[in-house]
């Protein structure tokens, strides 16, 4: 019965809003990190941006207003970046992941937080930190307009896949701790293990005063080492699988995606920061 509906709905969606070809290719003509595709996955991913800027609300700061008008490749850009992460899932599960996610709102620009942390030696750290994006539990995410233009490229940067794997990880909590929702053939002692050997990777690298491997961001919080390596995972296979190849191993059984096979043998590259969407 519910099939039958949900069929019926798209298929009225698609009669109302036929998909815009020309404007997808377009779209994926932006974003390196989409290269390597095949022709089904890139309809597929297309389909879903294409109802994702339907069913959600992508709007822009009153500042963006006047000097920003986002034409529908654009923000099929946005979309398709957003959709990446789950487009290896059912129908289902991509609806069920998205089930929290109801507006993107772009600011102007990046914006700054006062932070507590605290260290392993109980010392408490209080800092202001930088942030090109956020995301709560069941509120908005936000993410700067400069960090989401330069998105897309194949360099570990990506404020729309981090913004939403944080997005994903509270899929069972109210916070982002690193411990989203996983598939059956992935056992939480597996996650856990794995990722607290990056966690403490990381850890040491910084007590050292060693640079680590991969953005020390991802040494912050669980929940972010959780959003850093997603976003290093879709856009730079190449540095996750080098610095953590049992991690990449996860995230690739996880996300049911190869970005490593999908790029081959295709070069890093990236287009002018600021040009993507
Ligand atoms: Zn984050």
């Amino acid at each position: 019965m519910f099939g039958v509906l949900r069929r019926l709905r798209q298929w009225l969606f698609i009669t109302r809003h036929p998909f815009p070809e020309q404007e997808w290719q377009r779209a994926m003509a932006r974003l390196p990190i989409l290269k390597g595709l095949n022709e089904q996955e890139a309809q597929h991913l297309g389909q879903r941006a294409w109802r994702f800027i339907h069913d959600k609300h992508v709007s822009l700061h009153p500042e963006l207003i006047d000097s920003i008008e986002l034409a529908a490749d654009q923000r099929l850009a946005i979309a398709a970046q957003i959709c990446l992460l789950t487009l290896g899932w059912s129908d289902s599960d991509h609806r069920h992941m998205q089930s929290n996610v109801h507006e993107l709102q772009i600011l102007p620009g990046a914006f700054s937080r006062q932070v507590k942390q605290t260290d392993a030696y109980g010392v408490t750290h209080d800092y202001e930190h930088r942030r090109a994006g956020e995301t709560s539990y069941q509120g908005p995410v936000v993410a700067s307009w400069p960090d989401v233009a330069a998105s897309g490229n194949r360099n570990g940067f990506n404020v729309l896949i981090h913004e939403f794997a944080h997005k994903i990880d509270m899929r069972n909590s109210l916070n982002a701790d690193g411990y989203p929702p996983l598939s059956s053939d992935i056992s939480p002692k597996e996650w856990h293990r794995i990722y607290t050997a990056v966690w403490d990777d990381l850890q040491d690298h910084l007590a050292r005063g060693q640079t680590p491997p991969i953005d020390a961001y991802a040494a912050s919080l669980p929940g972010e080492c959780f959003a850093v390596t997603c976003e290093i995972f879709f856009s730079a296979p190449e540095q996750l699988t080098s610095a953590y190849p049992d991690l990449y191993d996860l995230l690739r059984r996880y996300f049911r995606q190869d970005p490593l096979a999908r790029f081959g043998h295709s070069p890093i590259i990236s287009v002018e920061a600021g040009s993507n969407v």
